[in-house]
């Protein structure tokens, strides 16, 4: 797959600065579309395909002008069905040596057996991988419910880094928007 940083990219939201969306301080990029329809999920906003995108080098941009940032996080939606702008986000993103956490829906032997997501993923330092499973629901280290997989690529994140990440963050603007990101443990809900 050729990465080209100008492939359109359809995202929901992102969020400069977060600390409930992986180790330390994080851009954190919330894609727009998922088919994989997990019962519970609580974040059926970002479940239509959606028809407004972004250049992949815009967000790339963006996120190389946010100081001290560890990292990014990308998660949605389903990241891994825009697998090419994935491969584009994190191949610019890691040239300025943040690391890359990314939360899908799709097993790892999904993401093996598939060429374009094995092709988007391949820059990625830690894949927490698999449906949420409500009844299995965990909501912590990442992890919507306990079936979910860390798949540990590189090493830079210790497990214990990943539990220290807090399950929920409020966050205030100063337009006095309040945003509530993380693991949050909804009532009958979950996801990522
Ligand atoms: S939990 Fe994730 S993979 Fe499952 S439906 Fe929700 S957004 Fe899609």
């Amino acid at each position: 797959m050729a990465l080209s940083a100008s492939v359109p990219w359809r995202i929901h939201a992102t969020l400069p600065r977060s600390r409930a969306n992986g180790p330390g301080e994080r851009f954190v990029v919330w894609t727009q579309g998922c088919s994989l329809g997990c019962a519970g999920c609580f974040n059926p906003e970002t479940h239509p395909a959606g028809s407004v995108a972004r250049e992949v080098a815009n967000v790339v941009r963006e996120v190389l002008a946010t100081p001290g940032i560890e990292g990014v996080t990308v998660t949605g939606g389903e990241p891994l069905e825009q697998p090419e702008a994935l491969a584009a986000f994190v191949a610019g993103v890691r040239r300025a040596g943040l690391g890359v956490v990314v939360l899908t829906g799709f097993s790892r032997a999904e993401i093996a057996t598939d060429p374009a997501l094995t092709a988007a993923v391949a820059g990625v330092d830690l894949v927490i991988a698999g449906r949420y499973n409500r009844r299995l629901h965990l909501g912590a280290g990442l992890r919507g419910s306990s079936n979910k997989e860390y798949w540990d690529r590189t090493g830079r994140y210790s497990a214990a880094m990943l539990s220290a990440v807090p399950e929920v963050e409020v966050l205030i603007g100063r337009d006095g928007t309040v945003t509530v990101t993380g693991m949050v443990a909804a009532p009958g809900g979950g996801g990522q």
